[in-house]
């Protein structure tokens, strides 16, 4: 187990477009796997894109079920550990829902931010497991927008790069700030 560093905004790291990977998966991008699914954990976070751990190749780990309301209850209010991990490898939207969905995101590369953000309510996804095999699948609800989240990263394309222009700066200098405060 091993726990990577993630990346903080502002990080040009942040803004590279991820390349894609090819099979069959070598040792060192299995263990970046298991270290992103790691670091997740640890963060703790319902995802995590490689781009945050400054690895630029097409790849991110979700688990949006060991956090959420449902499965705490049943564990007593808390959360449960590897409950739903998902590898998703060079993945790639074949169809957006013209609906778009409202909720609060946050991210581990932008601590202490949380702000509502507009994505369409559903989505088609083609992606590839670790043995290279092809999926298609349909997501909507939390699922679908944690996926947009996350691939976006591979984009270089943080959350907030879709709220207005006021917020985004007034994050910024609080984002600087804080890295600045943080260096010392
Ligand atoms: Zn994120």
């Amino acid at each position: 187990m091993a726990i990577r560093e993630i990346l903080i905004y502002p990080d040009d790291r942040l803004r590279e477009v991820a390349g894609p990977v090819e099979f069959p998966l070598t040792d060192e991008v299995r263990s970046i796997i298991q270290d992103m699914a790691d670091t997740m954990y640890d963060a703790p976070g319902v995802g995590l894109a490689a781009t945050q751990v400054g690895v630029p190749l097409r790849i991110a780990v979700t688990d949006t079920d060991w956090r959420s309301e449902e499965v705490r209850h049943e564990n007593g209010g808390e959360p449960v550990a590897a409950c739903n991990l998902k590898v998703w490898i060079n993945p790639e939207f074949t169809w957006r829902d013209a609906g778009m969905a409202t909720w609060e995101e946050g991210c581990l590369s932008v601590p202490e931010v949380y702000e509502d953000v507009d994505r369409p309510a559903a989505v088609r996804l083609r992606w590839q497991d670790m043995d290279g095999e092809t999926h298609e699948a349909d997501f909507e609800g939390f699922q679908a927008v944690a996926l947009q989240h996350e691939f976006d990263h591979l984009d270089g394309v943080l959350f907030i790069d879709r709220l207005s222009r006021l917020k985004q700066s007034m994050i910024k200098k609080r984002l600087t700030k804080r890295k600045k405060l943080q260096n010392q």
